[in-house]
Protein backbone atom coordinates (compact mmCIF):
# COMPACT_ATOMS: atom_id res chain seq x y z
CA UNK A 1 0.00 0.00 0.00
CA UNK A 2 0.95 3.75 -1.12
CA UNK A 3 1.72 5.86 1.88
CA UNK A 4 3.01 4.03 4.96
CA UNK A 5 5.35 5.28 7.09
CA UNK A 6 5.99 1.66 8.79
CA UNK A 7 6.26 -1.46 6.59
CA UNK A 8 7.50 -3.99 9.37
CA UNK A 9 6.37 -3.70 12.57
CA UNK A 10 7.18 -5.36 15.98
CA UNK A 11 4.56 -4.76 18.20
CA UNK A 12 4.50 -5.70 21.97
CA UNK A 13 2.01 -6.60 23.87
CA UNK A 14 2.10 -6.89 27.73
CA UNK A 15 -0.17 -10.15 28.89
CA UNK A 16 -2.88 -8.13 30.66
CA UNK A 17 -4.21 -6.77 26.90
CA UNK A 18 -5.18 -10.29 26.92
CA UNK A 19 -6.84 -10.20 30.93
CA UNK A 20 -10.33 -8.42 29.85
CA UNK A 21 -11.76 -7.10 32.89
CA UNK A 22 -11.00 -8.89 35.70
CA UNK A 23 -7.48 -8.31 34.84
CA UNK A 24 -6.09 -12.30 35.53
CA UNK A 25 -6.14 -15.10 33.35
CA UNK A 26 -6.88 -14.88 29.50
CA UNK A 27 -10.29 -13.41 28.00
CA UNK A 28 -11.06 -14.98 24.95
CA UNK A 29 -13.03 -11.56 23.55
CA UNK A 30 -9.82 -9.44 24.60
CA UNK A 31 -8.19 -11.01 22.41
CA UNK A 32 -10.85 -10.77 19.46
CA UNK A 33 -10.49 -7.18 19.99
CA UNK A 34 -6.80 -7.31 19.52
CA UNK A 35 -6.90 -9.65 17.07
CA UNK A 36 -9.05 -7.08 15.20
CA UNK A 37 -6.87 -4.45 15.18
CA UNK A 38 -3.62 -6.59 13.64
CA UNK A 39 -6.34 -7.72 10.63
CA UNK A 40 -6.59 -4.27 10.29
CA UNK A 41 -3.11 -3.46 9.19
CA UNK A 42 -2.09 -6.66 7.90
CA UNK A 43 -5.37 -6.03 5.19
CA UNK A 44 -2.74 -2.60 4.29
CA UNK A 45 0.26 -4.46 3.53
CA UNK A 46 1.92 -4.20 6.85
CA UNK A 47 4.48 -7.06 7.76
CA UNK A 48 3.09 -7.69 11.18
CA UNK A 49 5.53 -9.39 14.14
CA UNK A 50 4.41 -9.80 17.56
CA UNK A 51 5.94 -10.38 21.46
CA UNK A 52 3.43 -10.91 23.73
CA UNK A 53 4.34 -10.53 27.61
CA UNK A 54 2.73 -12.86 30.87
CA UNK A 55 1.78 -10.42 33.12
CA UNK A 56 -2.01 -11.60 33.34
CA UNK A 57 -0.70 -15.36 34.15
CA UNK A 58 2.60 -15.02 36.22
CA UNK A 59 5.51 -12.31 36.47
CA UNK A 60 9.04 -13.64 38.04
CA UNK A 61 9.31 -11.12 40.24
CA UNK A 62 6.51 -12.50 41.95
CA UNK A 63 7.78 -15.67 42.27
CA UNK A 64 11.09 -14.38 43.48
CA UNK A 65 9.05 -12.11 46.19
CA UNK A 66 7.33 -15.35 47.68
CA UNK A 67 11.26 -17.15 47.64
CA UNK A 68 11.39 -19.24 44.41
CA UNK A 69 14.68 -19.30 42.88
CA UNK A 70 14.85 -16.54 39.96
CA UNK A 71 15.55 -18.13 37.14
CA UNK A 72 12.54 -21.04 37.89
CA UNK A 73 10.47 -18.40 38.41
CA UNK A 74 11.27 -16.36 35.37
CA UNK A 75 11.13 -19.78 32.91
CA UNK A 76 7.62 -20.20 34.39
CA UNK A 77 6.84 -16.64 33.00
CA UNK A 78 8.40 -17.61 29.57
CA UNK A 79 6.35 -20.27 29.20
CA UNK A 80 3.11 -18.68 30.15
CA UNK A 81 4.09 -15.77 27.25
CA UNK A 82 3.34 -19.34 24.94
CA UNK A 83 -0.47 -19.78 26.45
CA UNK A 84 -0.72 -16.49 25.88
CA UNK A 85 0.80 -16.57 21.90
CA UNK A 86 -1.69 -19.57 21.33
CA UNK A 87 -4.91 -17.66 22.33
CA UNK A 88 -3.81 -14.53 20.17
CA UNK A 89 -2.86 -16.84 17.02
CA UNK A 90 -6.46 -18.66 17.79
CA UNK A 91 -8.17 -15.48 17.54
CA UNK A 92 -6.20 -14.48 14.99
CA UNK A 93 -6.60 -17.44 12.68
CA UNK A 94 -10.69 -16.93 13.75
CA UNK A 95 -10.52 -13.70 11.80
CA UNK A 96 -9.11 -15.56 8.38
CA UNK A 97 -5.13 -14.38 9.38
CA UNK A 98 -2.67 -16.61 8.50
CA UNK A 99 -0.77 -16.66 11.70
CA UNK A 100 2.49 -18.58 13.01
CA UNK A 101 3.87 -19.09 16.66
CA UNK A 102 7.64 -19.28 17.28
CA UNK A 103 8.88 -20.11 20.62
CA UNK A 104 12.16 -19.17 22.09
CA UNK A 105 11.91 -22.28 23.77
CA UNK A 106 11.54 -25.20 21.85
CA UNK A 107 8.45 -26.83 22.26
CA UNK A 108 7.53 -28.93 18.96
CA UNK A 109 3.84 -29.52 20.16
CA UNK A 110 2.69 -26.49 20.11
CA UNK A 111 5.22 -23.73 18.58
CA UNK A 112 7.90 -23.96 15.58
CA UNK A 113 11.11 -23.19 17.20
CA UNK A 114 12.54 -19.63 17.14
CA UNK A 115 14.55 -19.48 13.57
CA UNK A 116 15.28 -15.74 12.46
CA UNK A 117 15.37 -16.39 8.86
CA UNK A 118 12.36 -18.74 9.00
CA UNK A 119 10.37 -16.07 10.39
CA UNK A 120 11.39 -13.51 8.47
CA UNK A 121 10.27 -16.00 5.24
CA UNK A 122 6.77 -15.92 7.41
CA UNK A 123 6.62 -12.07 7.45
CA UNK A 124 7.30 -11.91 3.17
CA UNK A 125 4.31 -14.41 2.59
CA UNK A 126 1.89 -12.12 4.61
CA UNK A 127 1.92 -14.30 8.00
CA UNK A 128 1.92 -12.48 11.43
CA UNK A 129 4.27 -14.34 13.07
CA UNK A 130 4.31 -14.63 17.09
CA UNK A 131 7.20 -14.75 19.09
CA UNK A 132 6.74 -16.65 22.55
CA UNK A 133 9.06 -17.34 25.18
CA UNK A 134 10.43 -14.10 25.30
CA UNK A 135 14.49 -14.23 24.93
CA UNK A 136 14.53 -17.74 26.09
CA UNK A 137 16.76 -16.32 29.12
CA UNK A 138 15.83 -15.79 32.85
CA UNK A 139 16.09 -12.17 33.90
CA UNK A 140 15.01 -10.90 30.74
CA UNK A 141 11.72 -8.98 30.22
CA UNK A 142 9.31 -9.51 26.90
CA UNK A 143 9.94 -6.09 25.99
CA UNK A 144 13.72 -6.64 26.01
CA UNK A 145 12.73 -9.83 23.99
CA UNK A 146 10.61 -6.97 21.59
CA UNK A 147 13.58 -4.71 20.84
CA UNK A 148 15.68 -7.71 20.17
CA UNK A 149 13.15 -9.63 18.22
CA UNK A 150 12.43 -6.04 16.18
CA UNK A 151 16.04 -5.81 15.09
CA UNK A 152 16.73 -9.48 13.97
CA UNK A 153 13.70 -9.14 11.99
CA UNK A 154 14.66 -6.04 10.55
CA UNK A 155 11.31 -3.58 12.01
CA UNK A 156 11.10 -0.27 11.03
CA UNK A 157 10.07 0.44 14.34
CA UNK A 158 8.83 -1.40 17.77
CA UNK A 159 5.09 -0.78 18.97
CA UNK A 160 4.64 -0.36 22.42
CA UNK A 161 0.71 -0.92 23.01
CA UNK A 162 -0.32 0.09 26.14
CA UNK A 163 -4.04 1.42 27.51
CA UNK A 164 -2.85 5.44 27.43
CA UNK A 165 -2.60 7.02 24.40
CA UNK A 166 1.02 7.94 25.00
CA UNK A 167 3.81 8.18 27.29
CA UNK A 168 3.14 11.50 29.84
CA UNK A 169 5.26 13.10 32.31
CA UNK A 170 3.44 11.34 35.12
CA UNK A 171 0.37 8.82 35.67
CA UNK A 172 -2.71 10.31 33.77
CA UNK A 173 -4.91 8.48 35.88
CA UNK A 174 -3.96 10.20 38.98
CA UNK A 175 -3.00 13.23 37.89
CA UNK A 176 -5.13 14.97 35.39
CA UNK A 177 -3.22 17.73 34.62
CA UNK A 178 -0.16 15.17 33.58
CA UNK A 179 1.68 16.13 29.79
CA UNK A 180 1.73 14.19 27.36
CA UNK A 181 4.92 13.83 25.69
CA UNK A 182 4.72 13.49 21.39
CA UNK A 183 8.63 13.05 21.28
CA UNK A 184 11.30 11.74 23.51
CA UNK A 185 14.59 11.06 22.91
CA UNK A 186 15.98 7.68 24.06
CA UNK A 187 18.13 9.50 26.51
CA UNK A 188 15.47 11.82 27.93
CA UNK A 189 13.07 8.73 28.68
CA UNK A 190 16.15 6.99 30.22
CA UNK A 191 16.99 9.95 32.30
CA UNK A 192 13.47 10.56 33.32
CA UNK A 193 12.64 7.17 34.29
CA UNK A 194 9.57 7.32 31.88
CA UNK A 195 7.45 3.77 31.65
CA UNK A 196 7.99 3.46 27.91
CA UNK A 197 9.96 -0.35 28.47
CA UNK A 198 12.53 -1.32 30.93
CA UNK A 199 15.88 0.08 30.23
CA UNK A 200 17.55 -2.59 28.68
CA UNK A 201 15.01 -2.38 26.04
CA UNK A 202 15.61 1.13 25.57
CA UNK A 203 19.19 0.70 25.92
CA UNK A 204 19.20 -1.79 22.82
CA UNK A 205 16.81 0.04 20.83
CA UNK A 206 19.06 3.70 21.29
CA UNK A 207 22.24 0.86 20.29
CA UNK A 208 20.92 0.48 17.23
CA UNK A 209 18.39 3.32 16.33
CA UNK A 210 15.35 1.71 15.94
CA UNK A 211 12.42 4.03 16.83
CA UNK A 212 9.61 3.21 19.69
CA UNK A 213 6.06 4.40 19.29
CA UNK A 214 3.72 3.93 22.19
CA UNK A 215 -0.15 3.71 21.47
CA UNK A 216 -3.26 3.10 22.62
CA UNK A 217 -4.15 -0.57 21.12
CA UNK A 218 -7.39 -0.08 22.46
CA UNK A 219 -8.41 3.77 20.22
CA UNK A 220 -9.61 1.63 16.62
CA UNK A 221 -7.86 4.89 14.59
CA UNK A 222 -4.34 4.74 17.06
CA UNK A 223 -2.44 2.02 15.10
CA UNK A 224 -3.87 2.17 11.19
CA UNK A 225 -3.40 6.23 11.23
CA UNK A 226 0.39 5.82 12.70
CA UNK A 227 1.12 3.47 10.28
CA UNK A 228 -0.04 6.19 7.87
CA UNK A 229 2.33 8.46 9.39
CA UNK A 230 0.02 10.69 11.46
CA UNK A 231 1.55 9.90 14.84
CA UNK A 232 -1.09 9.01 17.43
CA UNK A 233 0.75 8.36 20.59
CA UNK A 234 4.34 8.94 21.56
CA UNK A 235 7.23 8.16 19.47
CA UNK A 236 11.03 7.92 21.17
CA UNK A 237 13.90 8.60 18.63
CA UNK A 238 17.49 9.57 18.95
N1 LIG B 1 10.67 -13.57 31.16
C1 LIG B 1 12.00 -13.97 31.21
N2 LIG B 1 12.79 -13.76 30.11
C2 LIG B 1 12.34 -13.16 28.98
C3 LIG B 1 11.00 -12.73 28.96
C4 LIG B 1 10.20 -12.95 30.05
O1 LIG B 1 12.45 -14.52 32.20
O2 LIG B 1 13.11 -13.01 28.01
C5 LIG B 1 9.77 -13.88 32.31
C6 LIG B 1 9.88 -12.91 33.47
O3 LIG B 1 9.75 -13.63 34.66
C7 LIG B 1 8.67 -12.02 33.27
C8 LIG B 1 7.65 -12.98 32.71
O4 LIG B 1 8.43 -13.85 31.88
O5 LIG B 1 8.21 -11.46 34.47
C9 LIG B 1 6.52 -12.36 31.93
O6 LIG B 1 7.01 -11.38 31.04
P1 LIG B 1 6.76 -9.80 31.25
O7 LIG B 1 6.81 -9.49 32.72
O8 LIG B 1 7.73 -9.08 30.38
O9 LIG B 1 5.29 -9.66 30.71
P2 LIG B 1 4.41 -8.33 30.50
O10 LIG B 1 4.71 -7.37 31.61
O11 LIG B 1 4.79 -7.76 29.17
O12 LIG B 1 2.99 -8.84 30.49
Amino acid sequence: MEGLKYRRILLKLSGEALAGPQEYGIDPKAADDIAQRIREVREMGVDVAIVIGAGNLWRGKVGLEAGMDRATADYMGMLATVMNALALMDALERLGVVVRVQSAIEMHAVAEPYIRRRAIRHLEKGRVVIFGGGTGNPYFSTDTAAALRAMEINADVLIKATKVDGVYDSDPKRNPNAIKFDRLTYIETLNRRLEVMDSTAISLCMENKLPILVLNLWDPDALRLSLLGEIRGTLVHA
